[in-house]
């Protein structure tokens, strides 16, 4: 199978470093609802693993929650409500969305405050060896310290420093910081603020920084290296690229993850959809008028890596092709035993090409058509079969 990875830009063969599969991907700060863009990225890799089971591979899946961070302690003070409440509520209803899409919960789902010990020992560790700085109960991780750092940055085309600064700052970056000695430096720890939550440290209270959440519970649940680490394209900097320069000074081994794979953004009305520019579509207000299969294969029948916006057009292509596979199971009944062996290599060629997931869907429906016409019983189950694997009408 290939796959692109984003950290050498190239498609390059997907081989795990044993026979199980270990696959990180960056969960969501639940101080908001889910919208179609969380859901494109978890689709993505919901039906990565789906896949690679089918070929045989044990995944092993975690996925964290950034259950405290500022924009959950601000949302709290906003709604009026406490910071855990809040991320309680979110979380459940992100799960209950996804769980609706038919997606595989992670075998671990890990939250921040719940791995406070490992955050400390990373964060001691890169203080000792000089990557790392203490200042008024913070620590930071210094960008200056390390040669290396920048190396995903480079690789999606931020190739200087000016360039990631610019970034970092539209991305939640604070350059004027006065604790920090560069501006670009991020922290790992921070100090506690008047009202806020805290948690003991060797440097007082306070709370981890964000990017070192991920590191840990990367490292706590899948071991110092991994397989494939995701999230969307918008995390490859500067979140991935600080997990990488944190977790590999750490454990001195290279590379943290063998692949890092990134979703497109989604867009809406010609801009990119986001919570601060308020326009999200939101995954409970699609499943009101959609099923949750028409929403699946609307996400699966645009490629990953690209980004795209959701029209009504696209819905209603999606709702026909549902009802095309629903008349195929119609037609096999219960009689699900019959192959098409050419179908299925078909198929597992599209997949298998940096998981053509809108080429495997034409081809399906191609199929279907077909079938249905020839009343070709052997193929539907086929087709049966494979919209199984992609997590469809099931
Ligand atoms: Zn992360």
């Amino acid at each position: 199978m290939k796959l692109f990875n984003t950290l050498t830009q190239s498609l390059e063969t997907f081989t795990p470093i044993d026979n199980t599969v270990r696959i990180y991907v960056c969960g969501v700060t639940p101080y908001d609802t889910t919208h179609l863009g969380h859901a494109f990225t978890y689709i993505t890799f919901d039906t990565l693993i789906r896949y690679l089971e089918y070929k045989g591979y044990t995944v092993k899946y975690v996925q964290n929650v950034t259950d405290i961070d500022d924009d959950v302690l601000r949302k709290a003070r906003e709604l009026g409500t406490t910071w855990d409440e809040l991320g309680k509520r979110e979380t459940e209803r992100f799960l209950r969305d996804m769980r609706t899409l038919n997606l595989r919960m992670p075998d671990v789902y890990a939250k921040a405050t719940e791995e406070i010990p490992g955050i400390i020992a990373i964060t001691k560790k890169l203080l000792e060896e000089g990557y790392a700085y203490e200042s008024e109960g913070c620590v930071f991780f210094s960008v200056k310290a390390d040669p290396e750092f920048g190396v995903m940055a480079r690789a999606i085309g931020l190739n200087n420093y000016e360039a990631m600064l610019e970034v970092a700052n539209e991305r939640g970056n604070f350059p004027d910081d006065r604790r920090k000695r560069d501006p670009l430096d991020f922290v790992l720890w921070q100090a506690q603020a008047p009202g806020e939550p805290a948690w003991e440290s060797p440097w007082g209270p306070g709370r981890p920084g964000w990017h070192i959440e991920c590191s840990a519970m990367s490292m706590h649940y899948l071991g110092e290296q991994i397989d494939i680490h995701g999230g969307g394209f918008d995390l490859a900097f500067p979140h991935h690229t600080c997990e990488i320069a944190q977790s590999e000074h750490y454990t001195g081994k290279a590379p943290f993850s063998r692949f890092w794979m990134h979703s497109g953004m989604l867009f809406q009305d010609g801009e990119k959809m986001s919570k601060s520019l308020g326009n999200l579509t939101l995954v409970s207000n699609l499943l009101k008028e959609h099923s949750p299969d028409t929403i699946r294969l609307v996400l699966q029948s645009h490629h990953y890596r690209y980004p795209w916006e959701c029209t009504q057009a696209d819905l209603r292509d999606a709702a026909a092709a549902i009802t095309l596979f629903e008349r195929v199971r119609a037609l096999v009944g219960r009689n699900a035993e019959g192959e098409d062996l050419e179908l299925r290599q078909r198929f597992e060629r599209y997949m298998e090409n940096d998981l053509n997931s809108p080429d495997t869907i034409q081809l399906l429906r191609q199929a279907a058509e077909s079938a249905i016409t020839r009343e070709d019983l052997n193929s539907g189950a086929e087709i049966l079969r494979l919209t199984g694997v992609l997590g469809l009408c099931v």
